[in-house]
């Protein structure tokens, strides 16, 4: 399977190109900003863009979605609580003093535990509320990989001060959702480097001991 991490913005978020080098499909996961990077991106693994897929609606998430629909006709999906959020995108630029363009459009939602299929590659599904309304993880099971948006971060976890947004629920996500993965599970984030669920289980200080303090 093909993955490129791309980070993009000023609020430096990671967009995964996945794709499946024998169909040469491939499909876009968070497109922050950026999107001639993104496209430049793509155009190198050589995969024909199927889908824009959202983890959740923030602002630094969905930045370049508009830019890539035009240019690869493709559908967007999210979880269907993450669409509230995602009509918000330019008051919530706003509020960072940033300027938001054209507001994508969902063209379909991903329930939990669905099954998207990028060629010959499965993603499924983790609802994994608690950062924001909607949020999804993504498992690629047969490549021992989660794509964990912003519910877990190497050494921390998602803020939960935005609308929708609660501790107790993402702690609940991350534990019934992703610390009951494989321990070799590598984990790609949405900001930050990446780890693995082991490394996160074992020395993330909001998981161990109960909390960070
Ligand atoms: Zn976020």
């Amino acid at each position: 399977m093909i993955l490129e991490m791309l980070t993009v913005g000023p609020f430096q978020e990671n967009c995964y190109v996945i794709g499946d080098e024998v169909s040469g499909v491939g499909i876009v996961i968070d497109p922050g900003d950026e999107a001639a990077r993104i496209s430049l991106a793509v155009e190198q693994t050589k995969l024909e863009i199927e889908k824009i897929l959202l983890t959740h609606a923030h602002v630094d998430h969905v930045g370049a979605v508009a830019a890539l629909v035009d240019e690869y006709s493709c559908p967007v999906l999210a979880h269907r609580e993450a669409e509230p959020m995602l009509k918000q995108a330019p008051t919530q630029a706003m509020m960072m003093g940033l300027k938001f363009g054209k507001v994508p459009i969902l063209d379909g939602y991903i329930e939990d535990e669905e099954v998207v299929e990028v060629g010959g590659s499965k993603l499924r599904s983790l609802y994994t509320p608690g950062h924001a309304p909607g949020h999804l993880a993504f498992y690629v099971e047969e490549e021992g990989l989660v794509l964990s948006g912003d519910a877990l971060f190497a050494g921390s976890v998602g803020r939960v001060d935005l609308p929708g947004g609660s501790m107790e629920v993402l702690m609940r996500s991350i534990e019934s959702r992703l610390l009951t993965l494989p321990d070799e599970t590598r984990v790609f984030s949405g900001h930050g480097p990446p780890t693995t669920i082991g490394e996160e289980r074992q020395y993330n200080p909001f998981l161990t001991r109960g909390g960070p303090f």
